[in-house]
């Protein structure tokens, strides 16, 4: 959906549509060249990944497979729980492979680290992050996330499959949410 349907329900545009295409194909590229003659894992994280995964496994040239886990970290609202919850876990055995995890957004950065390192723990050969986008806050915290699409202000962003109250995944940009719509 356009962003322009919902025009009264966001404050602005941070990343149109073209600037995420421009960008995802850079990363595929990137990761491609990384992994080149290796076997690769692309782990989503949903559902807020799904736009993201779809786009980028697309514009990727070496073979991969896709396995999805859905973890909560935030609730209906939109502060950071920092609770880490497995709601659905991977179908894959992760043992023995290079698992790249496919996320959405890194604020605190706590669904990230928990993640990793919940990977790396099942045994796999190397874990990396690709994230589409990374708030300030990251910058604070141990993660490492290997790629980045695009550094946003703190502010609260819907699109491209971010939500706010499973509203607004479909739309084809990253938008701030109008507060009015939250407060
Ligand atoms: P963290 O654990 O890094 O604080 O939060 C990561 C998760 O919180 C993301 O995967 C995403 O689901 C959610 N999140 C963080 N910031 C935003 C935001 O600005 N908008 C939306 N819709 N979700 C966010």
């Amino acid at each position: 959906m356009d962003v322009s349907k919902v025009a009264d329900q966001i404050t602005k545009v941070l990343v149109t549509e073209e600037q995420i295409k421009a960008r995802v194909a850079e990363l595929a590229a990137e990761i491609d060249a990384a992994y080149a003659g290796k076997e690769l894992l692309l782990v989503g994280v949903l559902k807020g990944a799904v736009m993201f995964m779809a786009d980028l496994s697309r514009a990727m040239q070496i073979p991969t497979q896709v396995d999805w886990m859905a973890v909560s970290s935030y609730g209906s609202g939109t502060v950071s729980s920092g609770v880490v919850r497995i709601l659905k876990d991977l179908d894959a055995d992760v043992l023995g492979r290079h698992v790249l995890i496919v996320e959405d957004i890194v604020d605190s950065g706590l669904t990230l680290s928990w993640l990793a390192h919940n990977l790396t723990n099942r045994g796999a050969v190397s874990v990396k992050v690709v994230a589409l986008l990374r708030k300030p806050e990251a910058a604070k915290v141990d993660v490492n996330v290997e790629w980045i699409g695009f550094d946003l202000p703190n502010e609260f962003v819907v699109g491209y499959g971010l939500d706010y109250n499973e509203n607004y995944r479909s739309l084809t940009s990253v938008a701030v949410l109008s507060p009015k719509v939250y407060s």
